[in-house]
């Protein structure tokens, strides 16, 4: 390895504490468990470093890390001549027993590509032999929808890893032989039949004569037609904070703790909130244990959830937090459940800008997409802020949402308007600075959109020219976008087959920009059209309907059917609702 790359590594592990580092020859087992992004942003995710802490307790496997080298570090490797190599022992990515990727984000998915080739490993899984590490995967985005990477990796993990991920090493190391060998082919039979282990190489895609899709179905015996989605009944059972501490990365600052896990409201364009039912919480107590153990090393504690203002016990959480002196920074929270404590306890830590989701301009889209965020809520947040002392505020918000029309755009025109009028009430001049960020939507699997159909790029980038057009004369104003281009992408890669698997390399090997991704498209004689505008019919069959998550289609064709009215689903109810199937079916179903 050369010098300089070494120094580095040595560098970054310098700065960490809760690094683990293992015997080579003590292990039976090795994995690298790669984040297909920098360090900066992998080392902050929480499913990512809880995995690595769950299989470093296990005394048969060492697990260590790698990342998408930074860029003058790429060109070093490619300079020199080297392969990519983990972060722990500098070890050769190839000489690994397992790569297993934490994937978060779709366009993340041209980096697992990338990783491969820097690790001199080849792409598609049919290239490999037992020379090669088996590669692995799991994260919200394997969960949704695996397919477009289906004949690349050899196995995927479905739904939360917690639990999972032990009986999976244990299958594995009761399959070494006394000289450390495998039989792969035997070993990936019984690891499909573990419930949530998706073998991809052991379904294939079924079409009619047409060409028509028919789903992907089992091509060998005993492995399961559905793959079920796995999720932690007591999340108590398993602490989920920050395994390793570093000052190089995002939330460097902080201890992480997760205080929830899912979300209830049901907004009907959230994977978040389709991907993680039933919304769960930790015990008070579990949560303050983590916190003494956070405040060894850091005295800023991060809650991690989808909306932590819904937590039950927040108030007794933020007292003790403040008790300890522990200032608090939060992932997200709602507007409509936020306490005075706990807005109170953001500033003492620092909060200056308020953060409001309410996705869309207009009430009447607000109800479309089931957000529960009234105009009234949106001008309270205002008040609360400047009458916390916040002079800035950030709005989240989506266009090319179904039904939405030039009205629901001119409602956001309106909306910034009314919020600065009702600010200088509380403030001379209003806000100091409102920041608007704007993110075009895209179906997302899973969820009641799944059937709709993605707006145009050139119709997504003329919206936002209008916004900007129509909100520049507020100086106070600060418009930032999601770029059209890459939500294309993106958009592709969410609702995508397993065709997509030979368009997402060549796509990566052309460049990766929009022109590779028409002509990688082309070349399998596919289009984007088919993919991204095309308005599916209640009858549809998608390339994800092999998995299983619990919830009903049916169910989320209802909520779909409920858009279209404008009819409000009200937020879950674990201990008593049986709607869409995850707690369980309705008496008589
Ligand atoms: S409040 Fe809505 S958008 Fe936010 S996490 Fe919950 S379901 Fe998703
Ligand atoms: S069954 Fe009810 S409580 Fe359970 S996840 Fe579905 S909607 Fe929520």
């Amino acid at each position: 390895m050369s010098r300089k790359l070494d120094e580095k590594r040595k560098d970054i592990l310098e700065n960490e504490i809760g690094t683990v580092f293992k015997n080579k020859g003590l292990t039976p087992v090795s994995v690298a468990l790669i984040y297909p992004n920098t360090y900066y942003v992998g080392q902050s995710n929480l499913g990512f470093q809880t995995i690595y802490g769950i299989l470093n307790k296990r005394l048969d496997v060492r697990c260590e890390r790698a990342f998408i080298p930074e860029e003058e570090d790429e060109k070093e490797l490619k300079r020199i001549n080297q392969h990519l190599f983990s972060l722990e022992s500098g070890q050769l990515l190839k000489e690994f027993d397992f790569l297993a990727f934490s994937i978060s984000f779709e366009l993340d998915y041209v980096n697992v590509i990338k990783i491969l080739d820097l690790a001199g490993i080849p792409v598609f899984s049919e290239d490999r032999d037992d020379q090669y590490p088996l590669i692995i995967a799991g994260g919200p985005c394997m969960t949704f929808n695996p397919e477009p990477l289906a004949d690349i990796l050899d196995l995927v993990i479905i739904g939360e890893g917690e639990e999972v991920i032990n009986e999976l090493f244990d299958l594995y190391s009761s399959h070494l032989t006394g000289d450390l060998v495998i039989n792969r082919d035997k070993f990936l039979l019984e690891a499909a039949k573990i419930p949530g282990v998706y073998v991809p190489k052991f379904y294939q895609e079924q079409y009619d004569e047409g060409g028509k899709y028919l789903g992907t179905k089992p091509v060998v015996e005993g492995v399961p037609e559905k793959i079920t989605r796995r999720w932690i009944k007591n999340l108590d059972d398993f602490p989920t904070r920050s395994v390793i501490l570093t000052p190089n990365t995002e939330f460097g600052n902080m201890f992480l703790i997760e205080v929830s896990r899912g979300c209830g409201r049901h907004c009907r364009f959230c994977m978040a909130g389709y991907c993680y039912r039933p919304p769960r919480v930790r015990s008070l107590k579990s949560i303050l244990k983590q916190v003494e153990e956070g405040k060894e090393h850091r005295d800023r504690i991060g809650l991690m959830g989808a909306a932590i203002s819904d937590y039950p016990w927040i108030d007794e959480l933020c007292k003790e937090l403040n008790a300890n002196n522990l200032s608090v920074s939060v992932a997200s929270f709602r507007v409509d459940s936020v306490t005075p404590t706990l807005l109170k306890t953001l500033v003492a830590g620092g909060l200056r800008t308020l953060t409001v989701a309410p996705e869309a301009g207009s009430e009447r889209l607000r109800k479309v997409i089931n957000k529960g965020i009234s105009e009234e809520d949106i001008m309270k947040a205002s008040c609360i802020a400047l009458q916390e002392g916040m002079e800035q505020i950030r709005y989240y918000l989506m266009i090319g949402l179904p039904t939405e029309t030039e009205g629901d755009l001119q409602e956001i025109v309106n909306l910034i308007e009314k919020v600065n009028k009702h600010a200088k009430q509380f403030r001379k001049g209003g806000f100091r600075k409102i920041s608007l960020s704007v993110n075009p939507f895209i179906p997302k699997p899973f969820t009641p959109f799944q059937w709709e159909a993605m707006d145009y790029r050139v119709n997504l980038e003329k919206k936002i020219k209008w916004l900007k057009q129509h909100l520049n004369k507020y100086k106070n104003l600060e418009i930032s976008a999601e770029s059209p281009r890459l939500t294309v992408i993106q958009g592709l890669l969410a609702r995508g087959d397993r065709k997509l698997s030979k368009v997402l390399v060549s796509a990566y090997r052309a460049g990766g920009n929009l022109t590779a991704w028409k002509k990688a498209l082309g070349e399998e004689g596919l289009d984007f059209d088919f993919y991204l505008y095309r308005q599916r019919t209640k009858e549809e069959i998608f390339p994800w309907d092999h998995l299983d998550w619990g919830v009903d289609k049916e169910y989320l064709w209802e909520e779909r059917l409920k858009a279209e009215k404008k009819e409000f689903t009200p937020s879950c109810l674990p201990n008593s609702c049986r709607r869409c199937g995850v707690c369980g079916k309705e008496e008589g179903n």
